[in-house]
C-alpha cells in the first residue's frame, strides 16, 4: 500500500550529506507525541477538510473546472490551503491505512485535476475572476503580480502535496498534476524567459521535492534559477526585503522580512546549496542564520517579532506583548533548520528545532486539534484581541494559512528523529518509538524509550541484524550542556548544571563529543542497550542586555519546554508576579491536566499596593505550566518573562468606584470589550488600537448608553471620557453629543453640570457636577449622523 522511497523514480546523485530516516521508517509510540499525532490524525485532518468545504476553498476547484456554477470565493492563495491539508492527509495515510480518507482525497484530486487548464496552469482565481475584477490580486496577465496574487506560491505547495500522496500511496493522480504545472513552469521562467522570483517563496521547495520524485533536472533547474533570480539587480527587485528580494542570496547579510517567506526562502537555498555544492549559498544562510539566532529569536523558537508586514524586527527586537511570531514562522523555522542539520551535521540547529517543536509552534493548536493561535506571543493581559480578533485560539481564520500548516507538520516530525551519514547514526530527538535505519547493507533496528519532555533518561535498545561496527550518535541537547540557544542570545543564571551520563550495557562510558552529539563507535550485536540521562532541572534563563523587553525578568526552562505563569493557576493575574531569583521551583508531574505535564511551583510573590497606595509586595504561591499548552481554560494573563524584583512587575492600580462597578450598554460591537471602559489603562490617543476599546459599531447616528452599576449608593462629583475616534481608519467618530445620568430611585435624572459637555479628541473630556449619591452612571451618548462612536476609558470623580 505504501512505498515510501521504492516508488521514487531516480535517485538524485548528490542531495544532503546527512541523510533523514523518513518518517515511514519511523514508528512513534510516545507519551507526549503520540496523542497529538492521534489527535491530528482522527481531528485536525478532516476538520481542516470541513473548513476548507464550509469556506468555499473546494467548492472554487469545482467551479473552476466548470463542475459548480459560482464566483471564486476567498483570497487567491486558498488553493494552497487545500494543498497543505492534502499533503498532511497524505503523511497520515502513509503512517496508517485509511480507506475513507484515501477516497475522499481520490475525489479532491479529481476536482483539482479537472480545474487544471489545458496547458498545466492551474489558478483558480484567475479562472473565476475575470483579471479587471482583481486587479489588486493577480493582474492583467498570468504571473505579472506575483506578490499579491500567490500564483507561484500556491503551486510550490501543490508539488509538495503531490509527492506526499504518490508516496504515501503510489498514485500518479495529483503528481501528474503537479507535473504537467511544473513543466508549464520550466516553459515560461529561466534564462532568457520570465526572469523574477516567485513573490513568495515556497515554490523552490516543492521543486526541488519534484525534481526528487521524478528525477527531473528541469525542476531542479527552475529552484536554482528562482534562488538565483531574488535581488538582482538584471532582473527586478519586486518585493524588496519583504520577501527577501533586496539583495542577491550571496549578499544578504541578516534574517530581514516577512519571516516565514524568509523560513521557506532560505530552505529552498539550503536545498539547493545541498544539491550543487555552491559554497557562496551555504556561506549567506550560515550568516543569517547566525544573525537569527543570536539576534532575532525569541526564547521559544518564534520569529517574525512584528506584527507589521508579519516580519523580522531589528536585531534584539524581541518584544513579548506585541510579539507576533506566526504559527507559520515557527514551521518554516523548523524547516529550514532541519536542513541546516542535514547540511552541516551539527547539533546546534537541532537544538533549534527542538526548541521550535516543543514550544513555540505546539501553542498555535489546542490539544483538542481543532483551534489554533495564529501569533504566539510570549505574554497577554487576557484583553487584547492579539489573536486575529479574539484573546484565545481560533476555529479558523480569513487566511487561514495556519491551521492547514500544522495538520502537515505534525506528522513530519517523526522524520526529523533519526539520520544517517555512511557508517553512523544520529539520534536527534528523544521521541519514544521503533526505527529500520538502513547502514550502508546493513538494516538496524532501533527502539526508543522515554519519557521526554518531562525526564531525561532515555533507553535505545540497537538490533542491528547482524552484528558489525558502526557509530551512534546522541545529541546531547544545548539546554544539558549549559547553553539554551546557540549564538549567545540567552543564558542561564545558574551556570553550572550536572553532567549528562551514558552508559552502555549497564556499564557507565565517558562521553566523547562531536558537533553537539555524543559519539559512540564500537562493534554493536542485537540486544545491545544504551542509557543516556541528561538531568532535568527548572533552569532560569536570562537574555543579553541588548533585549531590553527582558530586562530584569527572567524565564524558566525544564529540558527543552519553556514555561509561562498563567493567570487562571496563579490567584488571577500573573503581570504583578515576582520571580526572586533565591526562589526554589519544584517539578510536580499532573498527568491529569492539560494533557499530562510536568508543572513548576514554588513560593514567590506579587506586587501589589498597601493601604496608602505604596507598593509592596506579598509571598503567593507561584504555579507555571508549559508555554505550548497555555489558553486551555479561558483567557487570562500571561507570561514567560516574569519579573525579578518589584520594579519590573505591573501593579495592578488602585481600585477606583469606575474599576469596580458593574458595566453594561445599550449595545456592544462583538469584537470589543465592554471592560474598556474601566480597565484603567490609559489611552495613547483617541484612535489608539493598541488597548482593548469599547463601540457602538455597527449602530450609527443613533443614541446609545453605557453604565456603571455601583454596589452600594456611592457619592460622585464628575466623570472623565476618553472618545475614540478612527478617522482615516473606520468609521467611529466623537460624538454630537452626551450627557451625564444618574439613578434616583426608579428612573434616570441628568446632573446638575457645573462644566460643559465637551467632546475633544485625545484627551479625557471632564465634566463636573454637584456631588450626588446614586447606585448607578450613565453617559447617554448621541452619535454623529452617519458614524458611530465608541469610548477607550469613562473615569469617576468622587
Ligand atoms: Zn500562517
Amino acid at each position: 500500500m505504501f512505498c515510501a522511497g521504492a516508488c521514487i523514480a531516480a535517485a538524485p546523485v548528490k542531495d544532503y550529506p546527512y541523510q533523514p530516516v523518513p518518517f515511514t521508517a519511523v514508528q512513534v509510540q510516545d507519551e507526549f507525541w503520540t496523542p497529538r499525532f492521534e489527535t491530528n490524525r482522527r481531528v485536525t485532518v478532516w476538520y481542516d477538510f470541513q473548513k476548507c468545504e464550509e469556506t468555499g476553498r473546494i467548492d472554487n476547484f469545482a467551479k473552476a473546472a466548470g463542475l459548480m456554477k459560482g464566483e471564486f470565493k476567498g483570497i487567491p492563495f486558498d488553493d494552497s490551503d487545500v494543498y497543505k491539508v492534502i499533503e498532511g492527509a497524505s503523511y497520515v495515510l502513509a503512517m496508517q491505512p485509511d480507506p475513507k480518507l484515501d477516497k475522499y482525497l481520490d475525489e479532491l484530486i479529481a476536482k483539482i485535476a479537472a480545474a487544471q487548464e489545458p496547458d498545466g496552469y492551474l489558478y483558480t482565481a484567475r479562472r473565476l475572476f475575470p483579471p479587471e475584477k482583481m486587479p489588486g490580486m493577480s493582474g492583467k496577465e498570468r504571473w505579472s503580480n506575483l506578490g499579491a496574487s500567490h500564483e507561484l506560491y500556491n503551486v510550490g505547495h501543490l508539488y509538495e502535496a503531490a509527492v506526499a500522496h504518490f508516496q504515501a500511496t503510489g498514485k500518479r493522480s495529483l503528481l501528474d498534476v503537479a507535473i504537467k504545472n511544473a513543466d508549464l513552469l520550466v516553459r515560461e521562467f529561466g534564462p532568457g524567459k520570465r526572469g523574477y522570483p516567485p513573490g513568495h517563496p515556497e515554490t523552490e521547495i516543492g521543486l526541488v521535492k519534484l525534481y526528487r520524485a521524478t528525477g527531473n533536472t528541469a525542476y531542479l533547474d527552475l529552484a536554482k534559477f528562482f534562488v538565483y533570480v531574488h535581488g538582482r539587480p538584471e532582473t527586478h527587485k519586486l518585493y524588496g526585503d519583504y520577501a527577501q528580494d533586496h539583495l542577491p542570496i550571496e549578499e544578504q547579510q541578516e534574517a530581514v522580512g516577512h519571516a516565514v517567506r524568509a523560513g521557506y526562502f532560505y530552505s529552498g537555498v539550503a536545498d539547493v546549496a545541498a544539491i550543487t555544492g555552491d559554497s557562496k549559498y551555504m556561506a549567506a544562510i550560515d550568516r543569517i542564520w547566525t544573525n537569527m539566532v543570536s539576534k532575532k529569536m525569541h526564547l521559544t523558537g518564534g520569529i517574525g517579532a512584528r506584527p507589521g508586514g508579519e516580519a523580522f524586527g531589528a536585531d534584539y527586537e524581541l518584544p513579548n506583548k506585541t510579539a507576533y511570531l506566526e504559527t507559520c514562522a515557527a514551521i518554516a523555522n523548523a524547516l529550514w533548520n532541519h536542513r541546516m542539520f542535514l547540511l552541516h551535521g551539527d547539533a546546534q540547529y537541532v537544538d533549534v528545532l527542538e526548541r521550535v517543536i516543543y514550544n513555540g509552534f505546539l501553542s498555535g493548536v489546542s490539544l483538542s486539534g481543532d483551534r489554533f493561535f495564529y501569533p504566539n506571543p510570549l505574554e497577554a493581559d487576557g484583553k487584547t484581541r492579539f489573536n486575529h480578533g479574539s484573546t484565545e485560539r481560533q476555529a479558523w481564520f480569513g487566511c487561514s494559512c495556519c491551521p492547514v500548516n500544522v495538520v502537515r507538520f505534525i506528522p513530519s516530525i517523526a522524520g526529523y528523529i533519526y539520520a544517517t551519514r555512511q557508517n553512523e547514526i544520529f539520534v536527534n530527538l528523544y521521541i519514544g518509538g521503533q526505527a529500520s535505519i538502513n547502514l550502508g547493507n546493513r538494516q538496524i533496528k532501533l527502539t526508543q524509550q522515554t519519557r521526554y519532555p518531562w525526564d531525561g533518561n532515555i533507553r535505545l535498545t540497537v538490533d542491528p541484524q547482524s552484528a558489525g561496527e558502526f557509530v551512534l550518535n546522541l545529541r546531547i541537547p544545548g539546554w544539558a550542556r549549559g547553553q539554551p540557544m546557540p549564538g549567545g542570545l540567552y543564558s542561564y543564571l545558574d551556570a553550572k548544571t550536572e553532567p549528562p551520563r551514558l552508559s552502555i550495557n549497564g556499564r557507565p562510558v565517558s562521553i566523547s563529543m562531536n558537533k553537539g552529539f555524543a559519539r559512540i563507535q564500537r562493534k554493536w550485536k542485537k540486544g545491545d542497550q544504551v542509557e543516556l540521562v541528561l538531568p532535568m532541572v527548572p533552569r532560569r534563563v536570562v537574555a543579553r542586555e541588548e533585549v531590553k523587553d527582558d530586562q530584569g525578568r527572567v524565564a524558566i526552562e525544564r529540558g527543552p519546554v519553556v514555561y509561562c505563569a498563567e493567570a487562571v493557576d496563579n490567584g488571577g493575574r500573573v503581570l504583578n508576579m515576582v520571580l526572586a531569583d533565591d526562589v526554589q521551583l519544584k517539578a510536580e508531574h499532573h498527568p491529569e491536566l492539560l494533557g499530562g505535564v510536568t508543572v513548576l511551583k514554588g513560593i514567590a510573590a506579587v506586587a501589589t499596593r498597601d493601604e496608602q497606595g505604596m507598593p509592596i509586595l506579598k509571598p503567593a504561591a507561584i504555579t507555571l505550566i508549559p508555554y505550548a499548552v497555555w489558553d486551555h481554560r479561558g483567557a487570562g494573563e500571561m507570561a514567560v518573562w516574569l519579573a525579578r524584583s518589584i520594579e519590573k512587575a505591573a501593579i495592578p492600580p488602585k481600585p477606583t468606584v469606575a474599576s469596580t462597578a458593574k458595566l453594561s450598554a445599550s449595545h456592544a460591537w462583538q469584537n470589543d470589550s465592554l471592560t474598556a471602559l474601566n480597565d484603567q489603562v490609559e489611552p495613547k490617543n483617541s484612535i489608539d488600537h493598541s488597548i482593548p476599546r469599547f463601540t457602538w459599531w455597527d449602530h450609527k447616528g443613533t443614541t446609545e448608553w453605557v453604565q456603571y452599576d455601583f454596589d452600594k449608593p456611592t457619592r460622585v462629583s464628575g466623570v472623565e471620557v476618553y472618545w475614540f475616534d478612527d478617522t482615516g481608519r473606520g468609521q467611529c467618530r466623537l460624538p454630537e453629543s452626551w450627557r451625564v445620568l444618574y439613578r434616583a430611585s426608579d428612573s434616570w435624572k441628568a446632573v446638575d453640570t457645573n462644566s460643559p459637555y465637551e467632546v475633544r479628541p485625545n484627551v479625557f473630556n471632564k465634566v463636573s457636577f454637584s456631588p450626588i449619591e446614586t447606585t448607578a452612571l450613565r453617559l447617554e451618548v448621541k452619535l454623529k449622523p452617519g458614524f458611530s462612536g465608541g469610548i477607550l476609558e469613562w473615569r469617576v470623580l468622587q
